[in-house]
């Protein structure tokens, strides 16, 4: 559990206790359902959309606090976003955590997202930050197949 304490930083341990936008989101427009087996980490996540733009965003699950911290930080982040956005997003956030090259946000607002940046040293751990992101875009695409048969 030590090499753990390392990586639960204020803004994670803030997040799992007091997780932004969980619930139910009412007349959802895409939802999608995740699960980390090496973890036990389920998130349901879902989207409502605007045309292209992430409105709203909400998460439900249960799991260890780096999945339930990532979600949301997750939902705080790409909230007004374009799903183009929402998936450059995710890699720059894929790149942090694989400790693939830093990252530099591009905005204040996405700064807390490297409170994850810790992860990178623990490879079992990867999969716990990028679950709810996984996630959020499978919710996606959900939706852009809800539209397309309207
Ligand atoms: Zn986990």
């Amino acid at each position: 559990m030590n090499e753990l304490r390392e990586l639960y930083q204020e803004v994670i341990l803030d997040h799992n206790k007091r997780p932004r936008n969980f619930g139910v989101l009412p007349g959802f427009s895409g939802r999608a359902e995740g699960y980390n087996p090496l973890c036990g980490d389920r998130v349901s996540v879902a989207v409502l959309m605007d045309g292209d733009v992430v409105e709203d965003v909400r998460f439900e699950g249960a799991g260890c606090a780096i999945s339930q911290a990532s979600a949301s930080l997750m939902t705080e982040s790409v909230k007004g976003r374009t799903i183009c956005q929402t998936n450059e997003l995710f890699q720059q956030f894929h790149q942090m955590v694989t400790g693939d090259g830093p990252v530099v946000w591009a905005e204040e607002k996405l700064e807390p997202l490297s409170a994850l940046a810790g992860v990178r040293e623990f490879p079992i751990r990867i999969k716990c930050a990028t679950l709810p992101w996984h996630t959020l875009l499978a919710a996606l695409e959900n939706d852009s197949q809800d539209v397309s048969t309207e």
